[in-house]
């Protein structure tokens, strides 16, 4: 797979199951027109009002061992049970349009996709605390007694991980922890390395305009001289 143009890199959210993936995620979507959500392919059945191809493709184990195969997925992994992995495609039509691919994936998917594409920024979402995590997965409403305990204990696996994230946002007031991605994003952009050929042409303009003006007044200094 081609590298990510530089200024186009993933978008990477992990962090523990009610941490708040989702709810940041749908924010940023809601705001922002140059971001594309990865649609992850999954064996998990959906939740009530989840949408098949909106917030995940829903297969068979089969169909997605299929897929494995046939090398489509550019990483996947088992979580809570379940397979879930980032179709390779959403890569290429997120780059065709411009957008960068913003993906929800698990501990094990960033270290993948930290491997295919360096140029991924990785940001950690925690809960602020054990009880806010634990009332927001109750409230949410979406798991039975076993589910909720899969999840805890993958949620100690993944704050495991937290040291390899480039950037950690504490999920405590929703607006800030928006506010915080955005920042990433903003601050990413702005790295010496993704600099877009639009800036270094500005960058080579203003030089040669630079050089320009300093040599007529060195020539116009001389005839004064
Ligand atoms: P994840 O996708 O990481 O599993 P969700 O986005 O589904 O987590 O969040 C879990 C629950 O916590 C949801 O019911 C969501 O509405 C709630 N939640 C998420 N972020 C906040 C927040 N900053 N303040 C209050 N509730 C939140
Ligand atoms: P949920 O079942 O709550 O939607 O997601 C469970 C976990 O699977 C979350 O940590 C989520 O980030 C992760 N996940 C969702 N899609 C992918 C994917 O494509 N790849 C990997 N590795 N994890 C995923």
């Amino acid at each position: 797979m081609r590298p990510a143009p530089a200024h186009l890199f993933p978008i990477v959210l992990a962090g523990p199951s009610g941490g708040g993936k989702t709810t940041v995620r749908r924010a940023l979507l809601g705001r922002r027109s140059d971001l594309r959500f990865s649609v992850s392919a999954t064996t998990r059945a959906p939740r009530p009002g989840e949408v098949d191809g909106r917030d995940y493709q829903y297969m068979d184990r089969a169909t997605f061992e299929r897929l494995i195969e046939a090398e489509e997925l550019l990483e996947w992994a088992q979580v809570h049970g379940d397979l879930y992995g980032t179709p390779r495609s959403n890569l290429r039509s997120a780059w065709d349009e411009g957008l960068h691919l913003l993906l929800d994936i698990d501990v094990q998917g960033a270290r993948q996709l930290r491997a295919v594409q360096p140029d991924a920024v990785t940001i950690f979402l925690l809960p602020p605390s054990y009880e806010r995590l634990v009332d927001r997965l109750r409230n949410r409403g979406s798991e039975d007694r076993s589910s909720f305990r899969k999840r805890m204990r993958s949620a100690l696996a993944e704050l495991a991980e937290v040291e390899r994230f480039d950037y950690v946002v504490v999920n405590d007031d929703l607006e800030d922890a928006v506010r915080a991605v955005e920042s990433v994003i903003a601050a990413e952009r702005h790295k010496l390395r993704r600099l877009t050929p639009d800036v270094m042409q500005v960058v080579r303009d203003l030089s040669d305009s630079l050089n320009g003006m300093l040599l007529a007044s060195d020539e116009q200094e001389a005839r004064n001289a």
